[in-house]
């Protein structure tokens, strides 16, 4: 992310932002979190159910231990305190995609508790953003709203297990709430826990944000923002409701606490529903599921499933590699890059090199073609060889260009390739002056209207050189040549 960050708030510096996130994430278990149903996403629906799920009278919900394992690799990860005794609880309320009329969840004692999660600020600096809690709980079925009014619900989403992130309101600006996000989101993809798919619905993020004038220690009315599915929509419509929030408080207007979605289309906020009087949930504890215990013995063997977290790898990158902070964080952002780049650059020990072949070449060639990394056949050892012969001269750039789409496509290494087809870059001036002595012969014409003073002929001539050497010229040298000749 560039320090160049525009906000509604340079505009209204005696405001300041205080945003609370809560984020539901889906898990990616094999069954549901209480009944031993298939835990998958886009099935026809009403097909993906049991009696448990679908909360008949007398059914009793078993819990999925992977849940919890989950939950305790998301606490580890985000410096939480693991409760070593919890349990869950009954939160009453009435929905059609809700038939037991209470939604199973973690009430007084969340499974893990007072975390943080840094992040990088626009400035710099680093920042904790303090975790309240994070819980376990089960997600709600789906209600559709179709054509003439009519509604059908799908209890697909039933039970599905969801783990929800909860900070304080330490964030401060739209830079640092897509910054939490962001690090939340590949820390979890990191953990291989959820498949973070917001499109999908498997990372859900709610923002709450109010205003106040600098110095006051007060917090103000919190809207809620929801159901927002992309990074670029939430800053849009973060960036949305601070202005409007700022602009009521300017007119003194009362800001109302509720609930706005962001419609894409008119890129504002709008009123979704009022929060103004409180729900009362009446939680009781689950007496159908015993509490949880967790042991020291838990505990570690979950630690040792826990990989080197992005945020440290990111660090590490910058550190080891001496990247930018902007280069290591979209290294890091997917696990197999990340790995990729190390590899690479180990073997070529030229590490700005390498890193610039992945975020600029690489990346470009696998969102163009739609790709994984792993559904290219190009290797490490391939970029890094690569690398070396243009650091070494061995080719010129033009050429490296065309290897590297070779190499992914056939998973070939640079030397293998430079050999076979003979792509050595021509940098001697025994081999090139007479190239170009004979271009400067060719083009008589060309050459008069250069030395009247034409310039804009001089890549006309570098053209034929390279073309005269199948690409394959030195190019520097070629220039220096070609200046020496035409005077
Ligand atoms: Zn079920």
């Amino acid at each position: 992310m560039s320090s160049e960050v525009k906000s509604v708030l340079d505009h209204h510096p005696s405001y300041e932002a205080v945003i609370g996130i809560e984020v539901h994430i889906q898990l990616k278990t094999k069954s549901k979190i209480f009944c031993s149903c298939p835990n998958h996403f886009g099935q026809e629906p009403n097909t993906n159910i049991c009696p448990v799920c679908t909360g008949h009278p007398g059914t009793l919900p078993v819990l999925n231990k992977t849940v919890v394992d989950y939950a305790i690799m998301a606490a580890l990860a985000t410096n939480s305190t693991v409760a070593r005794t919890c349990g869950f609880a009954r939160k009453h309320y009435m929905y059609p995609d809700l038939p037991k009329n209470y939604q199973i969840t973690q009430a007084d004692v969340p499974i893990c508790s007072d975390g943080y999660i840094p992040i990088q600020c626009a400035d710099g600096s680093e920042k904790k953003v303090r975790l309240i809690r994070i819980h376990m709980e089960e997600d709600a079925g789906k209600n559709i709203h179709g054509m003439a009014g009519k509604s059908w619900v799908d209890l697909n989403r039933a039970g599905t297990p969801l783990l929800e992130v909860v900070t304080h309101p330490d964030i401060s600006s739209t830079y640092e709430a897509r910054a939490y996000l962001m690090n939340l989101h590949t820390l979890i993809k990191y953990l291989g826990i959820s498949d973070v798919n917001m499109e999908e619905g498997s990372f859900r993020a709610d923002i709450n944000i109010s205003m106040r004038k600098k110095g006051e220690t007060k917090f103000g009315t919190r809207v809620e923002l929801k159901n927002i599915n992309s990074f670029k929509f939430i800053a849009q419509a973060t960036e949305h409701e601070m202005s409007r929030q700022i602009e009521m408080l300017e007119n003194g207007e009362r800001i109302k606490q509720e609930t706005r979605l962001w419609d894409t289309k008119h890129q504002k906020t709008v009123f979704m529903r009022s929060k103004e009087e409180s729900q009362d949930y009446r939680y009781l504890t689950e007496p159908d599921l015993p509490a949880i215990q967790i042991d020291d013995a838990w505990l570690e063997r979950i630690r040792h499933m826990i990989p080197e977290l992005p945020y440290n790898k990111s660090r590490r990158f910058q550190d080891e590699y001496t990247l930018s902070a902007n280069d290591a964080e979209i290294l890091v952002s997917e696990i197999a890059i990340a790995r990729f780049f190390e590899q690479a650059a180990r073997i070529s020990n030229k590490p700005k090199q390498t890193s610039n072949w992945i975020l600029r070449d690489l990346l470009a060639y696998l969102k163009e073609h739609k790709l994984e990394l792993e559904q290219t056949k190009l290797t490490a050892q391939a970029l890094a060889e690569l690398v070396v012969a243009l650091d070494k001269g061995v080719i010129n750039s033009k050429v490296g260009q065309e290897i590297f789409i070779e190499m992914i496509q056939t998973g070939k290494g640079a030397d293998c390739i430079i050999k076979e087809k003979n792509l050595e870059q021509i940098d001697s001036v025994g081999a090139l002056e007479p190239i170009i002595i004979k271009i400067i012969q060719d083009n008589a014409d060309n050459v008069a209207k250069y030395k009247a003073g034409n310039d804009r002929l001089f890549p006309f001539f570098v053209g034929q050189a390279m073309k005269a050497t199948g690409g394959k010229g030195n190019p520097v040298l070629i220039q220096e040549l070609l200046k020496k000749h035409l005077g």
